[in-house]
């Protein structure tokens, strides 16, 4: 029985582990520059790979697009 847990726990993982493999790849350069307002994007955000915008307008964006989504079924 104990086993049993064991395995769902071992499935569990894996799947969490497949699914951070699958997530996109960000192994594309980053811009040093936001290409939204021109800021200066900070070395620490560009590592990620593949950064194009300020951290201000990511957020920006991703607040916008949730509204948008929200309001969709309006
Ligand atoms: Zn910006």
């Amino acid at each position: 029985m104990v086993d049993l847990v064991d395995i769902a726990n071992d499935k569990n993982e894996e799947l969490i582990h497949s699914t951070l493999i699958n997530r996109p790849h960000f192994d594309l350069p980053s811009a040093h520059e936001c290409e939204s307002c021109g800021n200066e994007i900070p070395e620490q955000r560009r590592a990620l790979g593949n950064v194009k915008l300020c951290i201000d307008c990511q957020i920006a964006i991703e607040s916008d697009s949730k509204h948008n989504f929200r309001t969709v079924g309006y």
